[in-house]
């Protein structure tokens, strides 16, 4: 077979091969189409959205990093962006959410999300974010008139703004440690078990485990109560995890 009847031969079939050459192209681009496709699912799937929807079936134990979310705070109406990647920060379901009026169990007000998982395990407690411990503390000491006094000095019982630090309200917060995260967001992670084994300074990496889930300090049971703060003010946790998928994720077998 000569070269000269090679170029003849496919000269001759010229109109298929261009066909076949279409169709092969649009094979391509639709099979490339699909697997794009395909891995965006996965990638979503895999980072979140920043929260987690309703019919999530999420293993904890997995604990899944998210990449950002919008917040602002309890007091104020500018809207913030945490665009780092953040976690979980521990197994268990939600037992008291933000409360600001009398109904909290426990005080006037609630501008933190208690976590509780089963008595009989050792639950973990882990960084919400890349940060700096700034904090590690052993309040014991239950102020109670410190607290009320607090709300008598607002104008409408509601307490929070005239709290200047998150230390203001530290009392009955038990074995404790407070995380400075990045663009001035702060977390704070009360009643471990033991006294984390951490320094001021020390750095913390998102997932990393910080602590225990205990009952120290003002608590009726074991549990974590994890609060967001930016510049002593309290943020609901609700902006970066949505509370009714937290039942989802608990494991209370
Ligand atoms: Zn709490």
């Amino acid at each position: 077979m000569g070269v000269a009847y090679l170029i003849q031969l496919i000269y001759s079939q010229r109109h298929k091969i261009k066909n076949c050459c279409i169709l092969l192209l649009i094979f391509f681009l639709g099979s490339g189409f699909l697997i794009y496709l395909l891995i965006s699912v996965i990638f979503a799937v895999i980072q979140g959205t920043g929260r987690v929807s309703d019919t999530d079936q999420q293993n904890l134990a997995s604990y899944t990093e998210f990449q950002s979310f919008n917040y602002k705070t309890i007091a104020g109406d500018t809207w913030y962006t945490f665009a780092h990647p953040y976690t979980f920060p521990t197994l268990g379901v939600l037992t008291q959410g933000v409360i600001l009026d009398s109904s909290a169990v426990v005080g006037l007000r609630h501008v933190a999300w208690d976590i509780a998982d089963r008595v009989s395990r050792q639950t973990e407690v882990r960084a919400f974010a890349d940060g700096t411990v700034i904090a590690v503390k052993d309040n014991m000491l239950i102020n109670t008139t410190r607290r009320w006094r607090f709300c008598d000095e607002s104008e409408n019982g509601i307490c929070w703004y005239v709290v200047t630090k998150p230390a203001d309200v530290q009392y009955g917060c038990g074995n404790e440690i407070d995380i400075q995260n990045a663009d001035s967001l702060q977390t704070q992670y009360c009643h471990l078990a033991e006294l984390p084994n951490f320094q001021t300074g020390d750095s913390v990496t998102v997932g990393e485990v910080i602590g225990y889930q205990g009952s120290t300090g003002w608590a009726t049971g074991k549990h974590l109560h994890f609060a967001l703060w930016r510049g002593g003010q309290p943020i609901d946790p609700s902006y970066a995890f949505q509370q009714t998928s937290l039942e989802n994720w608990g494991d209370e077998n």
